[in-house]
């Protein structure tokens, strides 16, 4: 998706900046930064904003060989208003798009190709019935050809109520072997107002093997069968949280594929939601390798 930024109130017109947007794409460009091979599949329009997308993601390095171009829809469009100074209001042009015409015949071919993580977020289910059906279906093969599924609930309450997103995700988390929310999206994924223990003890009955609970300036908790971890978040001066969770996403994963235990899969997944923070921009402020403890104080070139 295509995210147009202002820097001041949108009635009264003035410049607009043009973005990259979009979660699975964020967690996508996380982990290429990092240097892991990964790609996006979705569908993108067929003109200079969907030009746009590919071209941003081949930037990054997120290979693109599974998106779809669709001729007859418009990208999708997410108006980022600064309101005031504080205030930054978010309006979606979604409907209808390329992106939500995400169909299973889109995927099937791509997730042939194998992966060892196939990472989802309740974003692209909540966008139509084909997308949903897409998600699932992607879901289901991953899980059954053994790869990683991980699923970021990232409620979304401008696209569905709570009690649609809580149908359609509580049946996608039983795919899942990581799962990530914030606190008050845990019950999308157990009985409606379940307290956050009773709802990851019940991810981890149906096979979830780590639940990771994103906390804001306050870090995260990552649940296993072997009990809870939690970890304070970097601290660092914020300047624009949304990423945040992607970012996080993006260092978990990244952990994960390297094969480090848990507290350092955690430490990897604070470290890129501070970079995410601490930079304007959804995934501009990501680290390459080389980076990753710069926040920290043990990078070289911190005492420049
Ligand atoms: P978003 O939807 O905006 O991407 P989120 O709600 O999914 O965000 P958060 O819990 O806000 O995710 O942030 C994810 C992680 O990023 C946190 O667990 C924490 O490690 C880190 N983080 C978030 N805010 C801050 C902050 N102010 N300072 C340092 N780290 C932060």
């Amino acid at each position: 998706m295509v995210s147009l930024r202002s820097t001041g109130p949108l009635a009264v017109g003035g410049p607009l900046s043009m973005h990259l947007a979009g979660a699975e794409t964020n967690v996508a460009i996380g982990l290429a930064r990092l240097g892991h091979r990964t790609a996006w599949v979705g569908r993108v329009s067929d003109d200079e904003l969907g030009e746009f997308v590919l071209r941003q993601l081949r930037a990054e390095g997120v290979g693109t060989d599974g998106v779809r171009r669709d001729a007859e829809r418009p990208a999708g469009l997410m108006f980022l208003e600064r309101r005031t100074a504080d205030v930054t209001r978010v309006r979606y042009h979604r409907a209808g798009s390329a992106g939500s015409a995400l169909h299973t015949d889109d995927v099937a071919a791509p997730l042939a190709a194998g992966a060892r993580v196939l990472h989802l977020t309740g974003i692209t289910p909540a966008l139509s019935d084909s997308a949903r059906a897409a998600t699932t279906f992607a879901a289901r093969q991953a899980a059954a050809s053994g790869a990683t599924v991980s699923l970021d609930v990232n409620y979304r309450a401008g696209l569905w109520s709570r009690a649609a997103a809580r149908a359609a995700l509580t049946p996608l988390a039983g795919y899942a072997s990581i799962v990530i929310a914030s606190a008050d999206e845990l019950d999308l994924l157990a009985e409606p107002g379940a307290d956050e223990p009773t709802a990851v003890a019940g991810l981890l009955r149906r096979g979830v093997r780590t639940v990771l609970v994103k906390l804001g300036a306050d870090g995260a908790r990552a649940y296993t069968h072997d009990g809870v971890q939690q970890l304070a978040a970097v601290p660092v001066t914020a300047v624009d949280t949304v990423g945040a969770g992607d970012a996080f996403t993006a260092g978990y994963l990244s952990g994960h594929l390297d094969g480090l235990d848990l507290i350092d899969r955690l430490r990897r997944a604070v470290a890129l939601g501070a970079f995410a923070v601490t930079a304007h921009g959804d995934w501009e402020g990501l680290p390459r390798r080389d980076e990753l403890s710069l926040l920290t104080g043990n990078a070289a070139g911190t005492t420049l």
